[in-house]
């Protein structure tokens, strides 16, 4: 499943979330009564509408988290084993910065899995725009793609 798809397909299953990849709380009086709402962020969206499994691990080395916080070593960490390894390392400048007034001469650069957070919490984009922001960067490397297999054809 396309990482676009599965934003768009993940949103229908709850309410955007903001700050995490997916919450449950209760729906009234600051989530203390009611019946239990989970919500999902753009990214969460993608990983529950895929079936992506979270794995419980301890950090190998120190990285950056999700959302611009750090992961020690030796912390524990839940790694979420989903089918997009490539495309969430793909960079791309952040299309919300490069408007924003005053226009940032360079937006900021980061992989699709710090973009995507970054896009929902900080811009609070819909999951509707980032799926079609996703959507373009997929177009783009499919077309980097077929360049290659083009050339591939005409120069064996
Ligand atoms: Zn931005």
């Amino acid at each position: 499943m396309r990482m676009s798809e599965a934003i768009r397909l993940g949103s229908m299953l709850g309410p955007q979330s903001r700050g995490h990849l997916q919450r449950t709380h209760r729906k009234y009086f600051f989530g203390l009564i009611g019946p239990l709402v989970t919500e999902y962020c753009a990214l969460g969206a993608a990983f529950k509408a895929s079936g992506a499994r979270t794995i419980e691990a301890v950090a190998e080395r120190d990285n950056p988290g999700f959302r611009g916080g750090a992961i020690r070593k030796g912390e524990k960490v839940a790694i979420v084993d989903h089918e997009w390894g490539a495309l969430s390392l793909t960079v791309a400048s952040c299309p919300a910065c490069a408007l924003e007034p005053p226009p940032e001469a360079t937006p900021p650069s980061m992989p699709l899995y710090r973009l995507i957070p970054h896009l929902n919490d900080d811009h609070r984009w819909s999951r509707g725009r980032i799926a079609d922001f996703v959507e373009l960067v997929e177009q783009r490397i499919d077309a980097s793609q077929a360049i290659e297999v083009h050339v591939a054809v005409d120069f064996p």
